[in-house]
């Protein structure tokens, strides 16, 4: 008898029946946008005056646009500049240095994304679908399932949202920028391929036509759909990849990360050490740590094997350098699941291991879990 097909609680495709965000000139790249200009039967230099009002000067009520004519105006901002996402509700944390924001879309979708400030830096981090298909049972958003996915422009909103209010100065710490972008909100990145490659393209085109920020701030992660890795280290954007591994065999993995059952640890792996011999960008192994789950000292061991088996490029080249380092991220506690964090003392003992086989180990912050705004805990509730 042959084995029962196993049917897997995973969505790749876009649910179908649901209009389309607006269009928006973060949607389109400068050469697009002055097409979008002319084809509204005006001059195309107006397509850079616009995006210097929304990229360069981060504003958003079309009364300061005084360079316009204002005949022009209108028609311009419901052309290129469509309200995309009204915020419900701002939740602050760390005396207002971290703040989550509820979002609602054109189509009632609700996302949330999360601003934090630290000495020197700051980071945001936003959602690239509302909700998730990819079903992992520790994490919040994952039991919801997935309702769609996000535009480009909607993912670059969040960015600009987080740059104007620092830019306003309404952050403490006096007026600032957005220096690091992860994609570690709600969603799958790599499920909504198109739409975050553009995004990460208006965030990193040089200011007017997109925000000027450093690829090298911005870090896309995943649960490791291999194609699109593959894919994403021929795009030549140098961008951070986090590939979320939380176990090093497939035993457990398959539990823990659903999609393992397509792509094993080893693929998603060599997907990720094939990234770094290609991009140079060392990758980050993300790991969330489950008190008597995936946190004992073998498999510490066994994951220092696992990054070890890939140090050497496929093509025979000896990597002159480490091209993994691991992020444990202490489990965030969400509604009805059965996981806690680990032991410190057994986090500290999984650090010392990996570290002790040559890999570089940090712990993430907790930030924001006072206020459902960490790892794992984006549901997006009104
Ligand atoms: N879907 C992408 C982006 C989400 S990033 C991905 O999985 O990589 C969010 C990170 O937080 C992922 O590594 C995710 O596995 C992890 N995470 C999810 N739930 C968590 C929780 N309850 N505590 C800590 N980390 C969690």
């Amino acid at each position: 008898m042959s084995e029962p097909i196993k049917t897997l609680p995973l969505v790749f495709e876009e649910p179908k029946g649901r209009g389309k965000p607006p269009r928006h000139l973060a949607d389109l790249n400068a050469a697009e946008r002055k097409q979008l200009v002319a084809d509204l039967g005006l001059p195309g230099f107006r397509a850079r005056q616009l995006s210097t009002h929304y990229f360069g000067r981060l504003v958003d009520d079309p009364g300061e646009m005084t360079d316009l004519p204002a005949g022009q105006r209108e028609t311009l901002v419901a052309g290129l500049l469509p309200s995309l996402m009204t915020p419900l509700r701002t939740l602050e944390a760390d005396a207002g240095t971290t703040r989550k924001t509820l979002w609602r879309l054109f189509d009632g979708a609700l996302v949330e994304s999360v601003l934090m400030r630290y000495p020197g830096r700051v980071t945001m981090c936003v959602s690239s679908q509302a909700g998730c298909g990819m079903a992992c049972p520790f994490c919040a958003t994952g039991q919801g399932g997935l309702q769609r996915n996000m535009s480009t422009a909607e993912i670059v909103e969040q960015v600009v949202a987080g740059a104007r209010a620092l830019a306003r100065g309404t952050v403490p710490g006096g007026p600032g920028r957005v220096s690091n972008v992860v994609f570690m909100g709600m969603g799958e990145p790599m499920a909504n391929y198109r739409a975050v490659i553009g995004a990460v393209r208006r965030l990193t085109d040089p200011t007017p036509d997109g925000l000027g920020m450093s690829a090298r701030g911005i870090t896309v992660s995943t649960v490791g759909l291999v194609p699109r890795i593959n894919q994403l280290a021929t795009e030549g954007i140098p961008v951070t990849l986090a590939l979320s591994l939380h176990a090093p065999d497939d035993e457990l993995r398959d539990d823990l990360v659903p999609i393992n059952t397509r792509w094993k640890v080893h693929e998603a792996v060599e997907a990720a050490a094939n990234y770094a011999h290609t991009t140079g960008r060392r990758v980050s192994i993300e790991y969330a740590m489950m008190r008597g789950i995936n946190d004992q000292a073998w498999r510490a061991d066994l994951l220092a094997d696992v990054l070890h088996e890939y140090d050497a490029p496929a093509d025979g080249r000896r990597a002159p350098w480490g091209w993994v380092h691991v992020n444990l991220i202490p489990l965030n506690p969400t509604p009805g699941s059965k996981w806690t964090a680990s032991d410190p003392a057994d986090e500290h003992e999984f650090v010392r291991r990996l570290e002790a086989r040559g890999i570089p180990t940090t712990v993430r912050d907790t930030r924001g879990s006072d206020i459902d705004g960490a790892c794992g805990q984006l549901a997006a509730v009104e």
